[in-house]
């Protein structure tokens, strides 16, 4: 079995605006290369907002050189973009975006979800880009819960929906620059599962719910992720303690400098400053009124 690596827990939450009370379960600015070619995960657990005809979330603001992934758990997210686009992330769905190039969006509550109120819950995942396709045209991959595929674990024990790359001869919908694997799962307590994963891609589980034993030893609390050794080894275990929600991501290492700031990440200096030069220049564009 791969080696862990690293166990880390984070329970402090902040707000992103006024809509995403957010825990960030990893970073690059602590992980680098350790979980290339992931950046970043923020995960809104379930919070009850009270009904609103205000627009509550994020206001217009620019990314440029990653990927966020947007998966809904509970509740609706609408958004817009400076290249026209735009959408509602329902319950169930995953928006893949390609910030590449830049561009500047908004993300807020869907008026629907503001209006009736209720639990929400999302997390937001970044990708990097390889250097070669950061200044790629901004694109978004609109993938609704149905187009998911879902595996059953034997036993009613649980499930993984494969959003990215492929599980037990099901791929996912998503398309990448890079080689990864986003799985969405879900095992019921007293239940434990192998997973096999791909021998040379760092690998991650994020426990967002219950808890759960890995390895068969290795306790682990909600809102934390496991780290694992690169080791050329292909098997975890996972096992519910409780009943647990997780994602196991695995990704094939970019191996090149990464050079972050606030919603830019590139692999050099120059090129956050270009980014912020281009960025209060215009050249993002802006969101049509
Ligand atoms: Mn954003």
């Amino acid at each position: 079995m791969k080696k862990i690596s690293g166990v880390y827990r984070n329970q402090q939450m902040h707000w992103v605006g006024d809509g995403f009370p957010v825990k960030n379960l990893f970073s690059y600015d602590r992980l680098g290369q350790a979980i290339s070619p992931f950046l970043l995960l923020d995960y809104a657990a379930p919070y009850h907002f009270d009904p609103t005809t205000a627009q509550r979330g994020v206001g217009s603001h620019p990314h440029r050189g990653f990927e966020t992934v947007t998966i809904a758990y509970q509740g609706e997210v609408t958004h817009k973009d400076s290249h026209g686009g735009g959408g509602t992330i329902k319950t169930g769905d995953v928006q893949w975006m390609t910030a590449g190039a830049g561009l500047v969006h908004e993300e807020f509550h869907s008026p629907t979800f503001a209006e009736t109120g209720g639990l929400f819950e999302m997390v937001q995942l970044w990708v990097n880009l390889p250097a070669a396709d950061k200044m790629t045209a901004p694109k978004y991959q609109a993938i609704e819960a149905e187009g998911i595929p879902v595996i059953q674990f034997d036993d009613g024990a649980g499930h993984i929906r494969v959003i990215a790359g492929q599980f037990a001869e099901q791929t996912g919908p998503a398309s990448t620059f890079s080689p990864v694997n986003v799985w969405d799962g879900a095992l019921k307590a007293g239940h434990a599962q192998y997973i096999h994963v791909p021998v040379d891609h760092n690998t991650l589980v994020v426990v967002l719910e219950g808890e759960m034993s890995l390895n068969g030893s290795q306790k682990v609390a909600d809102h934390s992720i496991v780290l694992f050794a690169n080791d050329g080894e292909a098997e975890i275990q996972l096992e519910a303690t409780t009943d647990a929600k997780f994602l196991v991501l695995t990704g094939k290492p970019l191996n090149e400098p990464i050079q972050g700031h606030g919603p830019f990440v590139m692999n050099s200096k120059n090129e956050i400053i270009q980014a912020f030069s281009d960025f209060n220049s215009g050249k993002f564009g802006e969101i049509a009124g």
